[in-house]
């Protein structure tokens, strides 16, 4: 087994190890970290199959971290033990007529991102203390709705840190402004900005390649990273459920140990679905990724043409955490399918932040499909899922499910396919109630209508989302897009 190095993709001589990846979140260059030694990781299925969730983590993430034994035992209990997860195996996989539905948002906030931002705060600290970093960290997060809340639930009290976190401030569902906004800490801050996510996730990059910034808070004692999926920190975590899933597909009888399956993955950053690529590359037997858009849906143009174009109607749909067309992962899924060469992703990069557009072979992709779903589609499926699965799904689940069936149509594929559900309809919860029981009564608001789905389904309220209306708003702070960085310098240098 070599060093645990990882490299930018913008620079592969720009190495990192583990600890000081996740520490940093990007590259000085503006890279992203990739692991250079996946291909000499290859997970042992008969080994893993009976693990628990953290037992499951431990395993997948001592391959890819330089971590002692009981450092990430330590993080593992953090996150995985310590009873924040409403369900004990933390995770599961209803079985369904296709294969199964994965839910992921059993944590904290009643989204998927809890799976990687529990965690995150532990893997971040010990990899600080690991290299010699004794600045505090500031968080920076852009988030589209589910990473903020997740992040500061994640990051909130704990010592040595200050998260901030940066909104579209139209952009994100009433309950996830709500979340974010009662959010209690003493090192926390949300501002919304008067912007989309692209212009929120650009903000933030633009703060983190500031050296003149970084000189001053440094300075104060600080240095920035990042809880968003460009951190590798945020993906190696993820890697773990997909294996789950498969194991539980093998505990359902559904499948035998080695037979292939495919994931159907509600994508944004591509952050989600990248982990179960590097699933694939290190052993899992997948078949196809399938990769769910909805109307904002650049990478299945992508996917199907080879063209990257960003220049196109930014819409804002009932799946607003996949509302996003500069998806940042496949900045690295580029690197690995362009032979590892740098300087062939920093001409593409290039090309996307000057005009906005890039081409690739779109032969390179063979185990990826990808498709999208429009609005009326959407509830449709919800709808549907509801009255032929007895699921109640949220609309980014939704979208997953549309690609999904039309993947089994248009291919004739009979794999079995687990869908990835990534939030509680409950944080969605007007399209979702129109979707199965048509238009909300004029005038209610989003609680009143949780509540109306709830006596409408009887499916139980997530408890973090119980309450919320009742709670102190504690962050009502609004900045343009370029005053994002003046709002950090202020947040880091008061007391
Ligand atoms: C973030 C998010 C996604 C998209 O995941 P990416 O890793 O950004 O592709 C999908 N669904 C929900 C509910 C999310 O919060």
């Amino acid at each position: 087994m070599k060093d645990k190095i990882y490299v930018s993709t913008r620079n592969s001589s720009e190495t990192a190890s583990a600890s000081e990846a996740v520490t940093r979140g990007l590259a000085p260059d503006g890279g992203l970290y990739v692991p250079t030694f996946i291909d000499d990781v290859r997970f042992d299925l008969n080994a893993l199959k009976d693990l628990s969730y953290p037992e499951l983590a431990k395993a997948v993430l001592s391959e890819f971290l330089d971590f002692t034994p009981e450092q990430i035992d330590a993080c593992i209990e953090g996150a995985y033990q310590s009873g924040r997860f409403d369900i004990d195996s933390l995770v599961r996989t209803v079985p369904t007529s296709f294969g199964g539905i994965l839910e992921l948002h059993h944590g904290p906030t009643a989204a998927f991102k809890d799976m990687a931002l529990t965690i995150l705060p532990f893997l971040m600290t010990t990899a600080a203390k690991n290299c010699g970093e004794d600045r505090n960290i500031a968080i920076l997060t852009a988030t589209s709705g589910d990473t903020g809340k997740a992040a500061l639930e994640g990051f909130k009290d704990v010592p040595g840190t200050k998260i901030l976190v940066y909104y579209p401030k139209d952009g994100v569902s009433p309950v996830q402004e709500a979340q974010m906004n009662t959010t209690g800490g003493a090192n926390t801050r949300v501002i919304g900005v008067d912007g989309n996510f692209d212009d929120t996730q650009t903000g933030v990059k633009q703060i983190f390649g500031d050296t003149a910034l970084a000189d001053s808070i440094s300075q104060a004692g600080w240095t920035f990273s990042s809880a968003n999926s460009i951190n590798i920190g945020r993906l190696l975590p993820q890697i773990v459920y997909y294996f789950y899933s498969y194991f539980d597909l093998v505990r359902q009888g559904r499948i035998e140990l080695g037979d292939l399956v495919n994931f159907s993955v509600p994508t944004g950053n591509f952050g989600d679905i990248l982990a179960g690529y590097y699933a694939k590359l290190t052993g899992l037997p997948v078949n196809r990724l399938i990769c769910a858009s909805n109307s904002n849906n650049v990478l299945t143009d992508f996917f199907e043409s080879g063209q990257y174009d960003r220049n196109r109607d930014f819409y804002r749909t009932i799946s607003p955490s996949m509302d996003i067309l500069i998806s940042s992962n496949l900045e690295r899924l580029l690197f690995d399918k362009l032979g590892r060469d740098s300087e062939s992703v920093v001409q593409l990069m290039d090309r996307l932040s000057e005009e906005g557009v890039y081409s690739a072979d779109r032969g390179l992709f063979p185990e990826f499909y990808a498709g999208f779903a429009d609005e009326a589609e959407t509830k449709a499926v919800i709808r549907r899922v509801y009255d032929t699965e007895a699921e109640l799904i949220d609309p980014h689940t939704a979208v997953a499910e549309k690609v999904r069936e039309d993947y089994a149509a248009q291919t004739e594929d009979a794999t079995p396919t687990i869908v990835l559900s990534t939030a509680s309809p409950y944080k969605f919860a007007r399209p979702v109630y129109e979707a199965v029981f048509g238009d909300a009564p004029f005038g209610t608001d989003d609680f009143e209508i949780q509540d109306s789905l709830y006596d409408g389904t009887h499916r139980v309220i997530p408890e973090p989302l119980t309450g919320l209306r009742d709670k102190e708003i504690r962050h009502s702070g609004v900045c343009a897009p370029d005053g994002m960085a003046d709002a950090a310098a202020a947040f880091l240098t008061e007391e």
